[in-house]
């Protein structure tokens, strides 16, 4: 397999769909020349291939040869040549991968240059001021870029240059200055590398292609790509390109341009340009650029050519494309294409848009440019449309977000549950109330979170912690509210009523923001945008929901009557999971639940029990009444108890202080009593109900209770009980009795029969191993992904989560943190083996996933293929979940 292809070579499939091997932006050159037939400079591209054999083994045999040969080529064609001192041929030489990472990586321009060409350059455009300005870009570029000489060295020469001359701009520092500048620019690589600026193209070249390579590895492109979830192995392709330039003359410019707004969606033409520039200058900032309407007055032929470009990009895309172009002389050039990167309003916008006829005419009376027929009237199908929007798309309406990039920004941890908030920080639950009550906009910050700090978490506008992962209670509670959390902020450092980040010390009451779908926190106030669920947004949803209607169903995991209410309004069809121990940690129940504990006697269990069944009687009642008629799955105690019991070392402490009470000597008691070394492998789930079968059955019978009312004010409740943490069919079919016990007695003698199943779920690797046993004696499964994963692994989730994941993905040992996206070769064989041994057993078995990944839509994806019946994720995530479930389905077939 050739190393290096031409931009015109006759691929056998469309360059666009080759970015594997020939990168984004070489497949779009490609496509731009050989396919569209669009005004691009002549080059070639090295593929990803040969990167990745640089990568495992240094420079690949043969590629010299290739480019070369390429070189020689592409002279010809341009019938000029590399170093040529009369009429020299310039390149650039320009990363591109598969997937866009926007300067992350590098690119020189001008190569080619040396101190004889840049005189041919000269002579052949009668210009000395722009040969050398090509010139001591070039030296500088290829000094930084090549050569790792610092940026800054190159600054100071240059600006005093600007000083000297008293020029306001870059442009108009007169030629024998630039001429001076490129000397001393020389002599900055002299002192730095010990060696002369090389002369000679083909070295250029190569060390050229060597730092694409590297910028593959560099520090920046790594960062990106572990945020962006991009393979670290794919590595980069080099495109190496004839120049053109835009800073020939008055009568050139370099613009970047999109085919609509980028930001909104609106449709018309949307960028910037600047006359008499070159390549970065229009982004760098350095100047104030002109937005591309200024074009049809400064170049109104280049305007009208760029609008046919723009509507055949268009109509070949069939989406929106972002542009960079350059007039050199007066004649226009592209120079890079791609679908371009957009807003979450713009890219739901322009979805819903484009499933309408688009019809392009050239104005009036003006011929089209390019050689060919108009571009033809295109639209894409409702199914394309849902397509085209992502779930990061959709968290952007639905949440607000940091409007600016943050500039005071502290620390980047991980995003728990999206949204952005500005406030005063407070460091306890207490304060944080007492804060909020006081009308303060407050962040509550603590090292973690646990259920009795949940009133100032309601009170707060967002939550940082500085431990504990995506699965910690705080994110899962924050996820559960959709309020903005960021969690495992390991550079916090809390030390009483403040925190550092290095240097720099937050003291309760000041303000800080954080985004919660990025993970940025910042010092200060950042500005915020609004969420703002558009018109499009709903349309592409209902679109979502009727491609995966009897496919695959989206539920919520809801606790209690709002949010259950909520859920539905979210497009919830049904609760997934309603998890009964939140109940128990109301202000309220906890004390109920701690004498349930603390009984001595089974009559003092039994009168604790019975108050707890009426108090979760009426929050079932609620749940039941706002998803009438949809499946309601309850989930029986699941916990460890200790959880319900105060903390050893506050009593402990309280002890040697301030002494205990009667009733506090026996918390401390039992609190000892139930303490465990490891909690979350101990006694907990359907353990639990083994050695208190009273409480199972009292939740049982609080739930038919519920159900009865329902019935009686003319609802339809549809109950599925859930045992949690199985492992043996023995034990399910222990548990199950109890359930179905208490279920006979609650319904025996009613007119109308309860719809009343009994399950479990899945989330331990012996009960996904013995499935085939289980389904014996479960009416459903319900995989509990959490659990499976921390226990697949072995990974606890709150302690690894925070501390490890970030090590093991920077070095590569995992590729996605399997918390948040499932783990397919692992724990999702798991489950395929669990749904395929489960339904041996009973052909068609309903089986759903309640984990966190549920919301997920690479998750949600496997899912779908592995034959789950529904996905529950919380509220808030629904959307979502309900577009990335019709996604999947449209992948599926
Ligand atoms: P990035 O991927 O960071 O955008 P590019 O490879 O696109 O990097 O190049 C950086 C800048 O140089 C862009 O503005 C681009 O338009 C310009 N550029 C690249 N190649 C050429 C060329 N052959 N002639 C003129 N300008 C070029
Ligand atoms: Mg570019
Ligand atoms: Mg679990």
């Amino acid at each position: 397999m050739p190393n290096v292809y031409a931009f015109d070579h006759k691929h056998r499939k469309a360059p666009m769909e080759m970015k594997d091997l020939l990168g984004g932006k070489g497949a779009n050159l490609a496509e731009m020349t050989s396919v569209l037939g669009l005004p691009v400079p002549a080059g070639f591209t090295i593929t990803t291939d040969a990167c990745r054999a640089y990568m495992h083994g240094g420079w690949p045999e043969g590629l010299t040869g290739e480019v070369e040969r390429h070189v020689r080529r592409l002279e010809k064609a341009m019938g000029k040549k590399l170093g040529d001192s009369s009429d020299p041929l310039l390149v650039s030489v320009r990363s591109g991968a598969k997937f866009s990472m926007p300067g992350m990586m590098d690119t020189v321009l001008n190569l080619g240059l040396n101190d004889a060409s840049v005189k041919g350059l000269a002579d052949q455009t009668s210009d000395d001021r722009f040969a050398y300005d090509s010139y001591r870009r070039f030296i500088s570029m290829y000094g930084r870029i090549v050569l790792d000489i610092p940026g800054e060295e190159f600054d100071q020469p240059f600006e005093d240059a600007k000083r000297v001359t008293g020029v306001a701009t870059d442009a108009e520092i007169p030629a024998g200055d630039l001429a001076d500048l490129c000397e001393k620019y020389k002599e900055v690589v002299e002192r730095a590398t010990g060696q002369p600026f090389p002369q000679e193209p083909s070295d250029q070249l190569q060390g050229a292609i060597e730092a694409v390579f590297r910028s593959w590895n560099g520090a920046r492109a790594r960062a990106y790509r572990i945020r962006e979830k991009i393979d670290h192995e794919l590595g980069t392709a080099v495109n190496v390109q004839a120049m053109v330039f835009g800073n020939r003359n008055d009568n050139s410019g370099t613009g970047v341009g999109f085919t609509r707004d980028p930001a909104t969606g609106a449709q018309g033409e949307y960028g910037d340009f600047l006359v008499n520039a070159q390549g970065e200058d229009v982004v760098a900032g350095i100047r104030n650029t002109l937005p591309l309407s200024a074009l049809q007055e400064r170049f109104p032929h280049v305007h009208t050519e760029l609008m046919e470009i723009f509507a055949r990009l268009e109509a070949h895309y069939r989406d929106m494309c972002d542009t960079e172009f350059t007039i050199e002389d007066g004649r226009l050039w592209m120079l890079q294409t791609r679908v371009g990167k957009r807003t979450g309003k713009a890219a739901f916008k322009m979805a819903v848009d484009m499933t309408k006829r688009q019809d392009w005419k050239p104005p009036r009376g003006v011929k089209l440019t390019i050689d060919k027929p108009a571009p033809k009237p295109w639209q894409i199908s409702k199914e394309e449309a849902i397509s085209r929007v992502s779930a990061d798309h959709a968290d952007q309406l639905l949440h607000p977000q940091f409007a600016v990039r943050p500039s005071n920004l502290l620390t980047k941890a991980l995003a728990a549950s999206p949204g952005a908030a500005v406030g005063k920080v407070y460091f306890t639950a207490d304060e944080a109330v007492a804060a909020a009550e006081r009308g303060e906009a407050v962040i509550l910050v603590r090292s973690e979170t646990s259920p009795e700090d949940v009133h100032g978490m309601i009170a707060a506008q967002g939550i940082l912690t500085s431990r504990g992962g995506l699965v910690s209670h705080a994110a899962v509670v924050a996820r559960g509210w959709g309020k903005p959390a960021v969690v495992g902020a390991e550079k916090v450092r809390i030390t009483g009523r403040s925190f550092s980040v290095g240097d720099i010390t937050v003291a309760e009451g000041d303000v800080i923001s954080l985004d919660g779908g990025s993970g940025e926190v910042a010092l200060g106030e950042v500005a915020l945008s609004p969420a703002e669920p558009t018109e499009e947004f709903q349309s592409v949803l209902k679109w979502a929901d009727s491609v995966r209607k009897g496919k695959m169903a989206v539920r919520a995991n809801a606790d209690n009557g709002p949010d259950a209410a909520n859920a539905r309004r979210l497009g919830a069809e049904g609760i997934g999971l309603c998890r009964t121990e939140h109940m128990f940690l109301a202000d309220d129940r906890l004390p109920i639940v701690r004498r349930m504990i603390l009984a001595e006697t089974p009559e003092e269990e039994d009168a604790a029990l019975e108050e707890l069944r009426e108090a979760q009687k009426l929050d079932f009642v609620a749940i039941l009444e706002a998803m009438d008629n949809l499946p309601v799955t309850v989930r029986l105690l699941d916990p460890p108890l200790h959880e319900f019991l105060p903390s050893i070392e506050e009593l402990e402490l309280k002890a040697a202080t301030s002494g205990l009470d009667a009733e506090e000597q026996k918390l401390l008691g039992a609190a000892k009593e139930w303490r465990e070394v490891n909690p979350m492998l101990g006694t907990r789930g359907v353990r639990l109900g083994v050695i208190k079968p009273g409480l199972y059955a009292m939740q049982v019978r609080a739930l038919m209770e519920a159900a009865k009312e329902r019935l009686a004010a003319g609802g339809k409740p549809r109950v599925e009980v859930m045992i949690p943490l199985t492992v043996t069919r023995e034990e399910l079919a222990l548990a199950r009795s109890w359930v179905a016990g208490a279920v006979e007695s609650e319904t025996a003698g009613l007119r109308r029969k309860l719809d009343v199943t009994i399950g479990t779920m899945i989330e331990t690797p012996r009960a996904a191993v013995r499935a085939d046993e289980i389904a014996e004696v479960a009416d459903f499964f319900s995989f509990g992904t959490n659990d499976l994963t921390q226990m697949t692994f072995g990974f606890s989730r709150d302690d690894v989560e925070g501390r490890m994941m970030a090590a093991y993905l920077e070095a590569g040992l995992l590729k996605r943190n399997p918390f948040e996206t499932i783990d397919q070769p692992g724990v999702g064989q798991l489950v395929l083996d669990a749904v395929a041994r489960g339904r041996a057993t009973v052909p068609g078995l309903k089986m759903g996933v309640c984990g966190e990944h549920g919301g997920d839509p690479e998750s949600i994806a496997f899912f779908r293929r592995a034959g789950l019946d529904y996905v529950s994720c919380s509220p808030f995530r629904v959307p979502i979940a309900r577009l990335a479930a019709a996604q999947a389905v449209l992948a599926d077939g």
